[in-house]
This record gives C-alpha cells, sequence and structure tokens, in this order.
C-alpha cells in the first residue's frame, strides 16, 4: 500500500515536535558534552618524588659543588635548563661576595611563576654544597636535596593558577667558605643576604609576603623540627597541614632554633619558615651521600608544602 500524503497539519505538528527536541537537545548539556570535559580534562600535576630524586641525583653527579666552582657553574645551568623545560623564566643574580678566601664571584637563580596577583611567595634553597678541605662532600641532603624539591614544586606550581605570583630562588653561597664557619660571623648565607640588600635596593622587599626556606629534607629518617625563630604562623600553616596528611612523624612538633638563609630575610620583617632536618648524622660529612637519603622525604616534603600553598596564600595577603 502506498503512503498516504501527511497531511498539512500533521507535517505541522511534526515540524514543531522537532524543533522542541531540537532546541532541548541544544539547551541540555547532553551526556556526550557533560562527559567531555571529564575526558579532555588532565589530571591535577602533583608532586613526582621519582622527578625529583633524578634532579638529586644529577646534582651528585657533578660531584663538590663549592661557591665559586666549576661544577657549581653546571649545577646552575642545569637548574635553569631545567626551569625552562618547565616553562618557568629563570635568570641569574650575580654579585661579588667578600669572603675568608677573597672576592668570590656567586650568582643566585630567580625564577618567576606570575600569579594574579604581583605580591610574591618566595620558595628558597640553596644548591652550593660546603667546600671541605680534607674529603669528598658531594651533599646529596645538604643541598641537593632541597633543590631537587624546589624544581619539582616548580613544575606542579606552574601546572595552576595561583593567586599569588610564586617565586623559586635558588641561593648561592649558604655555606661557609671556611671550614670552621661562625668564627668571623658572616662567612655565609651570602646569596640570601645579597638578595634581601637588592630587594630593599629595588623597592620589592614588600611585595615578598612570604619565603618558604626548604634545606636538608632528604634524609632517610626526616625529622623536621618547629623552628623558633621562623614566623609562627608560617610554622603552624606547615606543621599542622603535615599533620593532617599523616606526616606528624616527620613533622616533629619539638623546638628547635635554626642560622639560615631564612634570618636575612626575618631580619628585613618578612614572613619565614625554615624547614629543615638537622637530625642527620651525616651532616658535613663524607657520607652525605645517596645511600643516606631518600625519594620518599622528597615526596612527604612536596606533598606538605603544596598542600600548604593555598592557606599561606590566603594568610600572606591579610592585611
Ligand atoms: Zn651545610
Amino acid at each position: 500500500m502506498p503512503r498516504p500524503p501527511l497531511s498539512a497539519w500533521l507535517r505541522a505538528v511534526a515540524a514543531v515536535i522537532c524543533l522542541a527536541g531540537m532546541v532541548e537537545l541544544m539547551s541540555r548539556p547532553t551526556e556526550t558534552t557533560a562527559q567531555q570535559p571529564a575526558a579532555t580534562r588532565r589530571p591535577p600535576v602533583t608532586f613526582d618524588s621519582n622527578l625529583a630524586w633524578d634532579h638529586l641525583r644529577r646534582q651528585v653527579a657533578f660531584g663538590p659543588r663549592p661557591a665559586g666552582s666549576a661544577a657549581l657553574n653546571e649545577t646552575r645551568r642545569y637548574i635553569l635548563e631545567q626551569l625552562k623545560k618547565a616553562g618557568i623564566e629563570g635568570r641569574q643574580q650575580v654579585f661579588i661576595a667578600k669572603t675568608p678566601l677573597g672576592e668570590t664571584s656567586m650568582a643566585n637563580i630567580i625564577a618567576t611563576i606570575p600569579g594574579r596577583r604581583r605580591e610574591r611567595i618566595i620558595l628558597a634553597s640553596h644548591f652550593d654544597t660546603k667546600r671541605a678541605p680534607d674529603f669528598r662532600f658531594v651533599g646529596a641532603n645538604d643541598g641537593a636535596s632541597s633543590t631537587a624539591a624546589l624544581l619539582e614544586l616548580g613544575r606542579v606550581l606552574t601546572s595552576r593558577s595561583n593567586e599569588l605570583t610564586i617565586e623559586l630562588l635558588f641561593l648561592d653561597g649558604e655555606e661557609a667558605v671556611n671550614w670552621n664557619w661562625g668564627t668571623t660571623g658572616v662567612d655565609n648565607t651570602y646569596g640570601s643576604r645579597h638578595y634581601v640588600d637588592a630587594a630593599r635596593k629595588a623597592g620589592t622587599l614588600a611585595g615578598i609576603k612570604a619565603l618558604v626556606l626548604l634545606d636538608m629534607i632528604g634524609d632517610r629518617q626526616l625529622v623536621l623540627r618547629r623552628d623558633l625563630r621562623s614566623t609562627g604562623w608560617l610554622v603552624e600553616i606547615i606543621w599542622s597541614t603535615a599533620a593532617r596528611l599523616g606526616h606528624a612523624a616527620a613533622f616533629s612538633d619539638e623546638p628547635t632554633e635554626i642560622e639560615d638563609d631564612h634570618i636575612a630575610f626575618l631580619r628585613a620583617g618578612v614572613a619565614a619558615v625554615d624547614v629543615i632536618d638537622l637530625e642527620y648524622p651525616q651532616w658535613h660529612t663524607a657520607q652525605d651521600d645517596l645511600e643516606h637519603v631518600s625519594a620518599r622525604s622528597l615526596q612527604i616534603v612536596g606533598d606538605v608544602i603544596l598542600a600548604s600553598m593555598p592557606a599561606i596564600e590566603k594568610r600572606a595577603v591579610q592585611p
């Protein structure tokens, strides 16, 4: 039987129904469009201690890296190269330091991850190693661990959108040039003292809302005590975040007092905290090597710092 012709009325009704269906299809997020973001959205970038470990290993492979050495130059090149790979702009801040061994050319590396605001939070680490007169000192923990973590933190933070600008600060000349440091009083922390002086002269000191310093964070038996000199609210945020993440064993509530690169910032009135493990029997010995550090410790500190960032950003801009 041939198909009966559709009446004009029926055609009109069909057209309306069809149009209504199309409008509904267009206005309602269909299953495909609703699922699309999930399918195309990348998982959030997280701290990868395998990558951090590789940065640590590479630094140790350069050998002893005291201020002014060729090996430290190589380390600096490595840091700049890795920053570039992560899409972070880094620059050198060259200066001449007056040391007990005469004038030494040093250079910090300043890398910027722009945020919505220009005020900045600095994450810092020294990358030089102690000049040891009688043995080969490679500083797997003291120098390499925190520098490695800083590079990895940069990779993660640059993938996020941050309220404040984040500055990664790689400091030269933290270690004393003279083995018996402390005797002269100023034979240490050359990089941080220069950085603070330069920021003061440039009028950018007020823009620094917080400094988080990492130092010796690779110890297999990680014990980070609360530094009494550090700014209270920064210590509180980081240590309570660590407890929340189940890392209270590594972030101990025991107090300690530390002289480190954060002191220059504190003296300039900048809120600052030092995250450091001084319970390290291999400190300033030939045994500060790959055997006495672990990727797991880097992971703990990386996770805790990243999880602390929102609270630090929030508190940092409070009047
Ligand atoms: Zn040291």
